[in-house]
């Protein structure tokens, strides 16, 4: 049977790093074995959820390459979520409570007070059917449970966490449905993933006790439960839950120029035991894949590490990956000479009008432009430029080094750094490049 995974957001924000990260394991958890990875929109909350943000997460999703390979809608399946509610109600795995918010508050407090775990004690399901009707005629429209099986032992081997197990009798039987008929996210999860055929559900660790609820549910609707993973929560450099990530998503990083293979690469290994490093390749990150390497601690989010990658990968971009965000006359060749210098692609123009001009250069002593001069006269425009007018100017003035290589430059660029001059000086071209020896030994 062939992996399928599923990303699965609530439409109620932009996507942000920590969810960036787990669409792109569910993406790479896919593509590692061939499978495909699904996309799910959780907008089963009708009044947060909105229809831009839905289109955002199309799009980062795209940004990032990483396509799906299907799409479904929670709110284009509330039928399913009925008949499935009804078989499960018949049956006895689901049953209305009437508990209020307060009195369930209440219950709480006490149990906490005798030193209990604050588990919800059932109290509904011991009421007679006429107790019922009694609530019902007063107004009180019910909540539905869904009822643990305490006989049923509750255990997986998680994917990253090892074998995991869970007493049902200590925990609450999980409100599924509100008393207006909407739904909570649990059930309609569960209903979804049989439905899709989800083999593998890779989450973050927020979601354990969730799972332990929902195994059963796979078993009370007869199906096989997915394999599950939680991977580690994202956390800022201090190695807190920080407010900055959970607002950073794509926006933020296209605004600042980093390109999406610096984030895929970066997050791909964030929290594993695998080094962090510029892999552009998406097949060879997607080839060094797995879950067997994720940790358990906290994986830490840091800026400047996704600034250095990002660097690392402009270096490799090849022109057609570009060329539609660099200045008009940038060909090929320009690309290749500047990339080096790079940290982002939006660089790229302040190094090009280097080549386009005008550059100013600084003041020259005199025996510089004495200097600047002989260059101006020596230059020769043969396939090799550079080569041929610094070997030269060495030979018939003794400059070396420093003094022969630092004044060309600041003459023909007006910078101090920059580009390999050996490709810089064909893209200048003779006559400009003429013009700026003479301008500087001019004074
Ligand atoms: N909509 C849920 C969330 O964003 C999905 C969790 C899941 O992957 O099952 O937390």
């Amino acid at each position: 049977m062939s992996t399928v995974t599923r990303f699965a957001p609530s439409p109620t924000g932009r996507l942000h790093v920590g969810n960036i990260r787990t669409a792109l394991h569910n993406w790479m958890l896919a593509q590692a074995s061939g499978g495909r990875f699904m996309l799910r929109i959780d907008d089963t909350d009708a009044e947060r959820s909105r229809e831009d943000y839905v289109a955002a997460i199309r799009e980062d999703l795209s940004w990032l390459g990483l396509d799906p390979d299907g799409e479904e809608r929670q709110s284009a399946r509330l039928s399913l979520y009925e008949e499935a509610f009804e078989r499960l109600r018949e049956t006895g795995r689901i049953y209305p409570a009437y508990e209020t918010q307060q009195e369930l508050e209440i219950k709480r407090k006490i149990q906490l007070g005798r030193g209990l775990p604050p588990i919800y004690d059932r109290a509904a399901l011991s009421l007679t059917g006429d107790e019922r009707k009694a609530k019902e005629a007063d107004g009180v429209q019910p909540h539905w449970r869904f009822r643990l099986d305490h006989e049923e032992a509750i255990a997986w081997d998680d994917g990253v966490r090892g074998p995991q197990k869970f007493d049902p009798a200590q925990l609450s039987d999980p409100v599924i449905r509100r008393a207006d008929g909407s739904w909570l996210y649990m059930l309609p999860s569960v209903i979804d993933d049989i439905a899709m055929g989800i083999t593998d559900v890779l989450r973050g660790e927020d979601h354990v006790s969730n799972t332990a609820v929902q195994m059963q549910m796979f078993t009370a609707f007869g199906a096989e439960p997915p394999r599950f993973a939680h991977e580690a929560l994202l956390v800022g450099r201090e190695g807190k839950l920080s407010k900055r990530l959970g607002s950073l998503g794509c926006d933020a990083f296209r605004e600042s120029d980093i390109e999406p293979a610096a984030l895929v690469a970066l997050l791909a290994r964030l929290g594993t035991s695998q080094p962090v490093e510029p892999i552009a390749s998406r097949e060879a990150l997607v080839e060094t894949f797995d879950l067997g390497t994720f940790g358990r601690a906290p994986a830490k989010f840091d800026e400047t590490e996704l600034d250095r990658i990002n660097a690392a990968i402009v270096h490799q971009l090849d022109y057609a990956e570009v060329a539609s965000r660099l200045p008009e006359g940038m060909d090929e060749a320009a690309w290749h000479a500047i990339r080096p210098n790079l940290a982002k692609v939006s660089e790229a123009g302040d190094w090009w009008r280097i080549v386009t001009g005008p550059v100013e250069h600084p003041e020259f002593d005199e025996e510089t432009r004495d200097f600047l001069a002989k260059a101006a006269q020596a230059l020769i425009w043969s396939d090799n430029p550079w080569g041929d007018l610094t070997a030269t100017l060495k030979d018939s003035t003794g400059r070396k080094g420093k003094a022969l290589f630092l004044p060309l430059r600041q003459a023909l660029t007006g910078m101090n750094h920059g580009p390999d001059m050996g490709e810089l000086l064909p893209l200048i071209g003779e006559e400009a490049a003429r013009n700026r020896l003479q301008r500087a030994a001019a004074g």
